[in-house]
């Protein structure tokens, strides 16, 4: 199968409040999205789709029919507040898990008959998207950072071995990243929340961990990489291993950039890569 994407953009506000809430409680679920005019993104949406290549044209349906499909259902959104200008959120609230699903929805509906609506991807900000297959589960991602210093550098190997193997990250004084790791996280849509899982309590867990490697030295301070080297791919596994039981079953992806250039995906013992 081919998969074919193409992105579209659009900017819209929204707010997250519910009235059959308390302020306090409002605000402790949505936080800063409470704020009483709305606020706004630069939403951008990669819409997956596939289908067999028709033999004359090459193509699973021409993109330039995809785009004018695409771009009317977006119309409706763009420049819009989403809350009071569509008629999707009035018994749910416009979180990207719920706009995810409102897009697929309407523009499953207008494809032609060769193509199928395979995947699609939105973005509320760089670090922040939702993903959507037609599926039962929802996917919600966001990107954290931390800062820390390491060394590559393995007690089971000699000091030349070490040299050998992991060259300038073998300097004994160590050397450092700015990291980045996705956390992707799958489920049903809480109707109330609208939320695969409370953001919140996601931030909360996933801080409190990185917050234990952020600004430190990984082999000298934190345990783990003790008696391990500190590659990415141990960290990634470390990651994984500290978060899953904390998400309540709900951890599906993780996604580590040491550098701009060398990024490392795990999803559990089991898990398959997304390659995306
Ligand atoms: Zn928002
Ligand atoms: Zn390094």
């Amino acid at each position: 199968m081919v998969y074919a994407t193409r992105r579209f953009e659009f900017s819209s506000s929204h707010r997250y409040w519910r009235d059959d809430w308390s302020p306090e409680e409002n605000e402790r679920v949505f936080g800063k999205c409470t704020s009483r005019y709305g606020h706004g993104h630069n939403y951008t949406l990669d819409v997956t789709i596939t289908g067999a290549l028709d033999p004359r044209t090459g193509m699973v349906m021409n993109m330039t029919e995809l785009k004018a499909i695409v771009n009317q259902v977006l119309e409706e959104f763009d420049h819009k507040h989403l809350n009071e200008d569509t008629p999707y959120f009035k018994t749910q609230l416009p979180t990207t898990e719920n706009l995810v699903r409102v897009l697929w929805r309407l523009i499953a509906a207008r494809l032609p008959a060769e193509a199928r609506l395979a995947r699609l991807r939105l973005y509320e900000m760089a670090d922040l998207w939702a993903e959507y297959d037609g599926a039962d589960e929802t996917t919600f991602a966001r990107a954290y950072t931390f800062s820390a210093a390491h060394r590559l550098h393995a007690p089971a190997l000699s000091d030349e071995e070490n040299r050998a193997i992991y060259g300038k990250c073998n300097n004994p004084n160590g050397h450092g990243h700015n990291y980045t790791v996705e956390v992707s996280v799958g489920g049903p849509v809480d109707p109330e929340t609208g939320m695969v899982i409370d953001l919140t309590a996601l931030d909360r867990t996933v801080r409190e961990l990185l917050d234990q490697l952020d600004f430190r030295h990984l082999d000298r301070e934190v345990a783990a990489f003790a008696d391990q080297p500190s590659t990415a791919e141990n960290i990634v596994v470390y990651l994984w291993n500290e978060l899953a039981p904390r998400l309540e079953g709900r951890l599906r992806h993780l996604k580590l950039w040491e550098t701009r250039k060398n990024v490392f995906e795990y999803a559990g013992p089991t898990g398959a890569s997304e390659h995306r």
